[in-house]
C-alpha cells in the first residue's frame, strides 16, 4: 500500500543507513482488527501529520503497523544493556521503528511502534504488549511532558482485536512511540561488544551528528560526547527527583542518550516523602528506588564511558583516566541541578552556603511525617496562615522562621517568590490511584473518558488549579502501591 503525499509523512531514515549489525530490517506483524483508541492531535500537528488521515481507518492501519506509510523502512534496533547490573544482548523485542520524521521545523524524530510483533531480538515473549500499559506509557509520558521533563511523547495507541496471554487473557495494543532517537546507553554497550572499533565509531559519529553538532570540531569529540551524555543525565535525572519520579527500571538499554525519559514500564511518582519509595513488583532489592536513581544514574554513565574507551584515546590506560574524569563529575553536576531546583521550589532566587541544611531539614521533617512530597510543596507555594504549621511541631515553626528569613535576605519581591514556587511546585502529578482508575475504566469498560480527562488536567500542572483538591487527594490505602513490568 501507499500513502499519498497529503498524510503528511516526510520520512528520512537515517538509522537505516548504519551498518548493518545495528538492525535487522522487518516490519511489523499485521494485527486483526486496528482500532484507534487515543490521538495526540497536537504532537500530530506538531509533527506534519495530517490529523484527520491519522485518525481515519487507513491511518489506525498504519499505526497498527498493518499498512507501510510511503517513505518508512521499518527494522528492528540491536542493543545490549545491563539489566538489574548484569549485561545482556537485547534489541527490540517487541517494537520496530518506523522511521524518523522530518517535521515542519526540521525537527527529527523516530516513530516507533511498540508491541508490533516478534523480530529476531524477542528472546521469550510474544512481541505483542497489553492495552493498560501502552496507555500507562501514554499517559506518564504526557504527564511528564506537561511538567517540562524531558521525555518521548505519545502520538497513539491502536487496539489490536487480539488478545495477549499473560497471567491472564488481556486486550492487545499497539502505541505509537515519538522520540528524539532510540540510541541508549546498550546501543553502545552493544556496539562495543562487536569488537569492532570501526563500527562504534560509526556509531558515535552518527549520535555527535544528530544530537551533538556542536561538539563535532572538538580536538576529542568522543570525549565531549561523553560529557554531554552526562550532562543532560544530570539535568534529567535532576529533574524526576525535583518532582518525585520513580523511573523503576534505569537499566542502561532504557537510558537514552538523547537525555529523554524514555521505556516507561513500572515507573511511578512517589506520593508520600521517602528515598526508599521502589513501586517495582520486580526490584526486591530497591536497586532503583527513589533515593537510588542518581547513583544508578552514574553506575550508568560509566557503562557508556567503558564503552567508548577505543575511541577516546589510543593509549587504553589514558583513556581510562579520561573517562573516569568525567563520570566523576557527574554526581557534581547532578547535585547542582539538584541543588538550584530546590532552592527554586523553596522560592529562593540566590545562593547562601546554608541553603542546602534549610532543603534538607524540611526533607528529614517530611520523611519523620509522612508527608505528601508535591502536596508539602505545594502547599508552602500558597500558604495560608495555617500552614505555617504545617506538621504541628515547634521544630516547623523554627525551620518555617528561617526560611521566611533566608527568603527576606534576597532582593525579589514576595510576588516573584511566589510565582518562581508556583513554576517548580507542580500541583498535578499522575497519581497512582488516579492512573489506575482511567486505565481500569478503559481497559474494564471500554472507557476512555477517564484518561481524557485525566491527560486534559494534567497537560497544565503547575496552574492554579481547581482540580488540585480533587486530583491530588491521596486516599489513606492499605497495600502498598506496586508496578508491574513490560506485560
Ligand atoms: P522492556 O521492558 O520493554 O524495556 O523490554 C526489555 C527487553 O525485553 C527488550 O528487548 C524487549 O523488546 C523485550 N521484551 C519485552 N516484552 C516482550 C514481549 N512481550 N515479547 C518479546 N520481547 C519482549
Ligand atoms: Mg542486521
Ligand atoms: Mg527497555
Amino acid at each position: 500500500m501507499t500513502m499519498s503525499k497529503e498524510t503528511g509523512w516526510n520520512f528520512d531514515n537515517s538509522y537505516a543507513r548504519l551498518p548493518k549489525s545495528f538492525f535487522t530490517s522487518i516490519n511489523p506483524t499485521p494485527v486483526d482488527s486496528p482500532k484507534l483508541i487515543i490521538f495526540n492531535n497536537q504532537l500530530a500537528a506538531a509533527l506534519g501529520l495530517n490529523v484527520q488521515a491519522l485518525q481515519s481507518e487507513d491511518g489506525a492501519a498504519v499505526l497498527a503497523g498493518n499498512q507501510i506509510p510511503d517513505g518508512a523502512s521499518p527494522l528492528a534496533q540491536a542493543y545490549a544493556g545491563h539489566q538489574f547490573g548484569h549485561l545482556n544482548m537485547l534489541g527490540d523485542g517487541r517494537a520496530v521503528l518506523l522511521g524518523e520524521q522530518i517535521s515542519p521545523q526540521g525537527e527529527r524524530v523516530d516513530i516507533q511502534l511498540k508491541g508490533s510483533g516478534r523480530t529476531p531480538y524477542s528472546r521469550g515473549g510474544d512481541g505483542r504488549a497489553a492495552l493498560g500499559p501502552m496507555l500507562r506509557e501514554y499517559i506518564i509520558s504526557e504527564a511528564m511532558h506537561g511538567l517540562g521533563i524531558p521525555t518521548t511523547r505519545s502520538l497513539a495507541v491502536v487496539t489490536t482485536g487480539e488478545s495477549i496471554i499473560r497471567e491472564t487473557e488481556l486486550p492487545g495494543a499497539i502505541l505509537t512511540r515519538i522520540a528524539a532517537s532510540h540510541l541508549r546507553v546498550g546501543t553502545f554497550q552493544y556496539a562495543a561488544g562487536l569488537g569492532k572499533v570501526e563500527e562504534l565509531r560509526i556509531l558515535a559519529d552518527y549520535t555527535i551528528k544528530r544530537h551533538f553538532p556542536d561538539i563535532e570540531e572538538n580536538e576529542n569529540r568522543y570525549l565531549s560526547l561523553l560529557q554531554e551524555v552526562i550532562k543532560r543525565q544530570a539535568e534529567l535525572i535532576a529533574k524526576w527527583q525535583l518532582v518525585g519520579f520513580i523511573h523503576g527500571v534505569m537499566n542502561t538499554d532504557n537510558m537514552a542518550i538523547s537525555g529523554e525519559t524514555i521505556d516507561y514500564g513500572p515507573c511511578a511518582f512517589m506520593d508520600v516523602y521517602d528515598p526508599e519509595t521502589v513501586f517495582s513488583s520486580i526490584d526486591v532489592q530497591g536497586r532503583y528506588a527513589y533515593g537510588n536513581q542518581p547513583l544508578i544514574g552514574g553506575w550508568n554513565l560509566a557503562r557508556f564511558a567503558e564503552a567508548l574507551l577505543p575511541l577516546l584515546h589510543d593509549d587504553q590506560e589514558q583513556a581510562v583516566e579520561m573517562a573516569q574524569e568525567k563520570v566523576s563529575g557527574f554526581t557534581k553536576l547532578y547535585h547542582s541541578h539538584w541543588l538550584g531546583g530546590m532552592r527554586a521550589k523553596l522560592g529562593i532566587f540566590n545562593e547562601e552556603k546554608q541553603d542546602e541544611t534549610l532543603i534538607n531539614d524540611l526533607l528529614s521533617m517530611m520523611k519523620n511525617h509522612r508527608a505528601d512530597y508535591t502536596n508539602t510543596f505545594r502547599a508552602l507555594t500558597f500558604e495560608r496562615h495555617e500552614d505555617t504549621d504545617l506538621f504541628g511541631t515547634s521544630e516547623f515553626t523554627q525551620w518555617h522562621e528561617l526560611w521566611q528569613a533566608r527568603l527576606g535576605r534576597q532582593e525579589e519581591s514576595k510576588d516573584s517568590v511566589n510565582q518562581l514556587m508556583q513554576n517548580s511546585n507542580p500541583a498535578l502529578i499522575p497519581r497512582n490511584h488516579r492512573v489506575e482508575e482511567a486505565l481500569e475504566a478503559a481497559v474494564e469498560q471500554g472507557d476512555f473518558s477517564v484518561m481524557e480527562k485525566l491527560l486534559d488536567v494534567l497537560s497544565n500542572p503547575y496552574a492554579h488549579s481547581s482540580k488540585q483538591e480533587e486530583y491530588c487527594t491521596v486516599p489513606a490505602s492499605t497495600a502498598p502501591y506496586r508496578t508491574f513490568c513490560g506485560t
